[in-house]
């Protein structure tokens, strides 16, 4: 301990000593019980890929991933090699880490120093990482991707053995799994039809290994949804809805009974009354109709509130849904609290996404009014905001 600096250990610990003006509550039981959820709804045989990118979907990495390490997946999916070199300081070796963007060429040596799998969308990157394996005296595992219809990463489906026969030529890679990804699997069931039939073409192609042997998985949490059984699938990569979210048909998921494990909480810092006719937070786009009592929030879009919510967001007091007035400021909203029965007080709880009270506002809802998804908001919770973690046993 630094004596000479008394304030010195109190500074270190950061903002924990401060009461919380806004934060998240994530539940990591409720976590480990989505996957449970999950995995029941698909054959056993079928390899799960927990996807964890962007800080497991603003989640926190390290608690979702040591969580997920206990509660059985196969593999972690993230974006790139930091993030998978964030698993590996966790802990764990061994876990599969699949990186599910293309690896640019100064990133490649990480691949070798953290055991990661690369995504390889053309022969060029082959013939690279197969050359840098063969410096390094090692073997290193790939995944191919196949482009059905996604635009995006992946080698063309009518160009793929051009991308097999790279692969087969190489002699220090080891083929791991192929796969695709889905453009619209939400709610275009005939385009991803074409998708899986396009995937399934290409992959026939491949004749000098067993398919057997590879992972073969196209199905993100929306793809589940239109998931076959019967087909030469044996994996899933599955992001948003093990956070118990689906921002599509609910009642595709059913089957899987997943729930929220994130909530957005604040407090509320003033209460006043302000006259009718008078205009609230900047740009006077809010013009009270009545004698108003408002309330102040402790968060805004320094905390992650998208500022397209202005006037059209909802938070829950008491229970009850109070409109957002006016902008949604930096650090703080204001929320019409005139026809709760009881003025809130100094401090009281407001929630702007979960429940409370036997009210909830689920973060699909609150995406769906600021007019983005719900994989936007959940990046968009800046560092702010505290996440607090509820670390119960996962039962029921
Ligand atoms: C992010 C991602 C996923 C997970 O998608 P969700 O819709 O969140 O389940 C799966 N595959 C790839 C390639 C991804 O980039």
């Amino acid at each position: 301990m630094d004596t000479h600096d008394p304030f010195g250990s109190k500074r270190m610990s950061g903002i924990e000593q401060f009461p919380r003006r806004c934060w998240a509550e994530i539940d990591l039981a409720a976590l480990e019980r989505n996957l449970k959820a999950i995995q029941a709804t698909l054959p056993p045989h079928i390899r799960y890929i927990a996807v964890v990118k962007a800080d497991a979907y603003g989640h926190g990495m390290h608690q979702t991933v040591a969580r997920l390490m206990q509660a059985g997946i196969d593999m972690y999916g993230v974006a790139n090699v930091a993030e998978a070199a964030t698993i590996r300081e966790i802990g764990g070796n061994g876990w599969s880490i699949l990186i599910l963007g293309a690896t640019l060429r100064e990133e490649a040596q990480f691949l070798f120093e953290y055991d990661l799998i690369p995504t390889l969308s053309c022969p060029e990157e082959v013939a690279f990482l197969d050359a840098m394996a063969r410096e390094r005296g090692c073997v290193l595992k790939v995944h191919l991707k196949i482009d059905t219809g996604m635009g995006r990463l992946g080698i063309w489906h009518e160009r793929a053995p051009e991308l097999f026969d790279a692969v087969k030529a190489a002699t220090h890679l080891q083929l791991n799994g192929i796969y695709t990804h889905f453009a619209h699997a939400e709610t275009d069931i005939a385009f991803t039809d074409l998708q899986r039939r396009r995937f399934m073409s290409a992959i026939s192609q491949i004749d000098w290994l067993p398919l057997d042997d590879l992972m073969i998985h196209a199905d993100n949490s929306a793809g589940i949804t239109s998931f076959t059984h019967d087909s030469a699938y044996n994996a899933v990569r599955i992001g948003l809805l093990q956070f118990g979210i689906t921002p599509y048909a609910k009642s595709l998921f059913a089957k899987a009974q997943t729930s929220p494990i994130f909530s957005f909480k604040t407090r509320v810092s003033l209460v006043k009354t302000l006259p009718a006719g008078t205009d609230v937070s900047y740009g006077r786009t809010c013009t009270l109709q009545r004698e108003s009592r408002i309330a102040i929030l402790c968060a805004g879009y320094g905390d992650g509130i998208p500022r397209s919510l202005s006037n059209k967001g909802l938070a829950l007091i008491s229970g009850q849904k109070c409109p957002y007035l006016g902008r949604v400021t930096m650090d703080q909203i204001i929320v019409d609290v005139t026809d709760l029965p009881h003025a809130p007080a100094i401090g009281d709880e407001a929630c702007l996404i979960g429940a409370q009270g036997g009210s909830e506002i689920l973060l699909e809802e609150f995406s769906e009014w600021a007019g983005t998804i719900s994989w936007e908001i959940l990046c968009s919770i800046t560092k702010r905001v505290t996440r607090i973690y509820k670390t119960s046993i996962a039962t029921g």
